[in-house]
């Protein structure tokens, strides 16, 4: 299998302990909100890319996974470094601190879609740590945060139920999608993409509050894929 080759300096570079610390923080309530998005993608079983959400003068954000999905729109319609050996079965396993927004979900889709036509079969899954923008708890919603409000709420469920309809696979964090994520970091360490320096070094020490914002995770993500 070809995949793209990735840059070999080092200047700059995010540490893996470093992403895995953003992942780690992200949905603690005891952390705050990490600003950053990233996305960690797979590539059947090969780690590939990490990518980062950025910030715009204009204070929108471009979201790690829309450019994540850019890239392999890209490189699926416009070269055939993923042809190669490889007959038209391509899993793809992404790894996100927060899960896609209803217009990234709608890429993601359109993504598939394309690659269907093709007769490209694809098996996605998404692995996210925490919902993004979503309520934990509907019934709640008033204690929700500032930022949250109802239409953006309603827009990101109907994202992850339309993904769930077109048999994207996803999922939220446990034990083992932890270990997966510090073994596939371990491999793409010197190849790390710049990104934010965030000045942390190791992870922080709290497992129970992260085990605890897990399976809070896993319940909202049950909650809202059990709806038809
Ligand atoms: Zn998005």
């Amino acid at each position: 299998m070809t995949v793209p080759i990735p840059p070999t300096t080092m200047d700059g570079y995010l540490r893996d302990n470093e992403i895995l610390s953003v992942f780690w923080s992200t949905g603690l309530p005891t952390c705050d909100r990490p600003r950053l998005g990233v996305a960690v993608c797979v590539v059947g079983n090969m780690p590939w890319e990490v990518f980062y959400s950025e910030r715009m003068p204009d204070n929108s954000c471009i979201h790690a996974e829309l450019k994540l999905i850019r890239t392999l729109e890209f490189l699926f319609t416009n070269t055939n470094l993923f042809h190669t050996g490889m007959g038209h079965r391509l899993n793809i396993k992404v790894f996100q601190n927060y899960s896609p927004c209803w217009h990234c979900a709608s890429l993601y889709c359109r993504l598939l879609h394309i690659l269907r036509r093709r007769h490209f079969n694809m098996s996605l899954s998404i692995h996210f740590v925490s919902l993004y923008q979503i309520c934990w708890d509907e019934a709640d919603f008033e204690s929700s945060p500032d930022y949250l409000d109802r239409a953006t709420h309603d827009q990101n469920v109907q994202g992850l139920q339309n993904l769930r309809n077109q048999g994207v696979i996803l999922r939220t964090f446990t034990h083992q999608t932890w270990t997966d994520l510090r073994l596939v970091l371990g491999i793409l360490g010197p190849y790390i993409h710049p990104g934010y320096l965030m000045g942390v070094s190791g992870i922080p020490v709290n497992s129970r509050g992260r085990e605890s914002a897990d399976r809070n995770a896993k319940d909202s993500l049950g909650r809202i894929l059990s709806r038809v």
